[in-house]
C-alpha cells in the first residue's frame, strides 16, 4: 500500500513525500481511512508506529474539506498530550503536513509565559495541541474557547492517566460540543482506559498494532556487565571507539544525569542533561542540540525522554538500569523507529543483576551479554584470577579482600538512597 492508496489531498500527499515516507505504517494505513470517514477511533499504538501521522494528516484533510465561512477561526481541532516534549512535538508533525494548506496550528504547554500563547490564541487558530493543565488556565482566563472542536484526540491517553491527568481530560471534555469525532490513542488498554473510552467514544473502530512489548524487536539489545565505578569510563569508550554521533543515555536519577553530562564532557564528549528540574527553554535546547548533532550525547531520566521524538536515532545506552521494567521498553523504544535499525546497549553492574532479570522475564528472552576488553567486571576478574592462583604454589592468594565487599555493599547501600528519593 502507498499513502495515494489512502485518498489523501494532494497537498497532503506533497508534505509526506517531502518528509521521506514512501509508504505508510500499519497505524497509518488502517486509521487514516477510519478518521477521514469521520469515525471515532480506539488505537492501541505506542510511540515510534507513526501514530502521529496517523491522526494528524487526516484530521488536516477533514478539517480543509469542511471550512466555515470567513470570520474569526475558533479551535475545531484539539489534540491533547500528556507532556510538552510531545506537545511540542505533535505541533512540529502538524506544521509539516499541513504546510501547503490554509490552516493555523498553535502549541500550548505549561512551564512557559502565558502571554505569548495568548496572543497566538487571540488571532485565531484552527488546531490546538495542548497539554491539559495549561489548556485550563487558558479557558478559566477565558483566552480559550472550545465550543466549535469537531475533532478530539487524546494523545498517549494511557500516560496522561498515569499522570494523573483524568480531572483535567473530564474538565475538557465538559467545555466541548456533544457532536464530535474522538480519536483515542494509547500504547495500553487498562481498565482505566477502558472506562475513558466507554463515555468518550462513539462507535469506534478499534485498531491495534505492534503491542508495547513487541516493538523492541527491530531493536538490537545487548549487555555489557562492568564494574559501576567504572560505568562512566565504559561509555566514553564505547562511544569514541564506536565513533557513536548521536547517543540517548539513561540514568536513574536527576542528580545522576547532571553528573554524566558534566563528566562527559570532561572526557572531551559534547553532552547535555534533559530532566524535570530543567526550565522548559533548557530543555527545548537541549534537544534541538543534540537533534542538530551539536551535542553529541543526551543524558535523560525516564520522565523526561517519555514522548522525545528524534529522528533515526541509532543509539540508546542504558547507563543505568530502570527500576520499573516496562520503563526499559519504553527507553529503547527511542531507536529503531518506524522499522530502522536501532541499537541499544545496557551497562549492567553487580547489582542490577535482579532488575536485568526482571525486564528479561518481561521481554521472555535472553539479552547478549559481552564484556568490554579492559572493562570486565571485578567478579569476572577475579574468578580468572583465582583459576591462575590455583595452579600457583601456595602462599599468594588472590586480592580479593573484605574492603572490597564493603565497597560494594556501600555502593548498594548508596544506590538504595537514590532509589528511595529519585523523583524522576
Ligand atoms: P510517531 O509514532 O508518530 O512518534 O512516529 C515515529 C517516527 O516515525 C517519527 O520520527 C516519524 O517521523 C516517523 N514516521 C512516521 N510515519 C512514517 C512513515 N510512513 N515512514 C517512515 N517514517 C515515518
Amino acid at each position: 500500500m502507498t499513502f495515494n492508496d489512502l485518498g489523501l489531498s494532494t497537498e497532503l500527499l506533497r508534505a509526506v513525500s517531502e518528509q521521506g515516507y514512501s509508504q505508510p505504517t500499519p497505524i497509518q494505513s488502517q486509521a487514516i481511512p477510519v478518521v477521514l470517514k469521520g469515525g471515532d477511533l480506539l488505537a492501541g499504538a505506542q510511540t515510534g508506529t507513526g501514530k502521529t501521522a496517523g491522526f494528524t494528516l487526516p484530521l488536516l484533510q477533514n478539517l480543509c474539506a469542511a471550512q466555515p465561512g470567513r470570520g474569526k477561526r475558533s479551535v475545531r481541532a484539539l489534540v491533547l498530550t500528556p507532556t510538552r516534549e510531545l506537545a511540542a512535538q505533535v505541533g512540529e508533525s502538524v506544521r509539516a503536513y499541513g504546510k501547503y494548506l490554509p490552516l493555523r496550528s498553535a502549541v500550548i504547554f505549561g512551564g512557559v509565559s502565558i502571554r505569548p500563547q495568548i496572543n497566538i490564541l487571540h488571532k485565531g487558530i484552527d488546531i490546538l495541541v495542548a497539554t491539559p493543565g495549561r489548556l485550563l488556565d487558558h479557558v478559566s482566563q477565558k483566552t480559550l474557547d472550545l465550543s466549535q472542536v469537531e475533532i478530539l484526540v487524546l494523545d498517549e491517553a494511557d500516560r496522561m492517566l498515569d499522570m494523573g491527568f483524568i480531572r483535567d481530560i473530564r474538565k475538557v471534555l465538559a467545555l466541548l460540543p456533544e457532536q464530535r469525532q474522538n480519536l483515542l490513542f494509547s500504547a495500553t488498554f487498562s481498565n482505566e482506559i477502558k472506562q475513558l473510552a466507554d463515555g468518550l467514544l462513539n462507535a469506534p473502530t478499534l485498531i491495534e498494532v505492534a503491542r508495547r512489548n513487541t516493538a523492541a524487536e527491530t531493536v538490537n539489545q545487548s549487555i555489557h556487565p562492568v564494574d559501576k565505578s567504572r560505568k562512566r569510563a565504559l561509555l566514553s569508550h564505547l562511544i569514541s571507539t564506536n565513533n557513536w554521533q548521536q547517543v540517548l543515555v539513561f540514568t536513574r536519577t536527576k542528580h545522576g544525569a547532571n553528573r554524566l553530562s558534566g563528566q562527559l564532557a570532561k572526557d572531551g564528549i559534547s553532552s547535555a542533561a534533559i530532566h524535570g528540574n530543567k526550565s522548559q527553554g533548557a530543555r527545548t535546547k537541549a534537544l534541538a542540540d543534540f537533534k542538530t548533532g551539536a551535542v553529541r550525547v543526551l543524558v535523560a531520566t525516564d520522565i523526561a525522554a517519555r514522548g522525545l521524538d528524534i529522528e533515526q536515532l541509532p543509539q540508546v545506552v542504558n547507563f543505568e538500569l530502570p527500576n520499573v521494567s516496562e520503563d526499559y521498553v519504553h527507553r529503547i523504544g527511542r531507536t529503531g523507529r518506524a522499522g530502522r535499525e536501532g541499537q541499544a546497549v545496557s551497562l549492567v553492574s553487580n547489582d542490577e543483576q535482579k532488575l536485568l532479570k526482571d525486564i528479561e522475564k518481561l521481554l521472555k528472552r535472553k539479552l547478549p551479554k559481552t564484556t568490554v576488553k579492559g572493562f570486565e567486571p571485578d567478579s569476572i576478574k577475579t574468578a580468572e584470577s583465582l583459576q591462575v592462583k590455583s595452579s600457583h604454589p601456595a602462599g599468594k592468594k588472590p586480592r580479593r579482600t573484605r574492603n572490597h565487599e564493603c565497597a560494594k555493599s556501600a555502593g548498594n547501600r548508596s544506590e538504595q538512597r537514590n532509589r528511595r528519593y529519585a523523583n524522576k
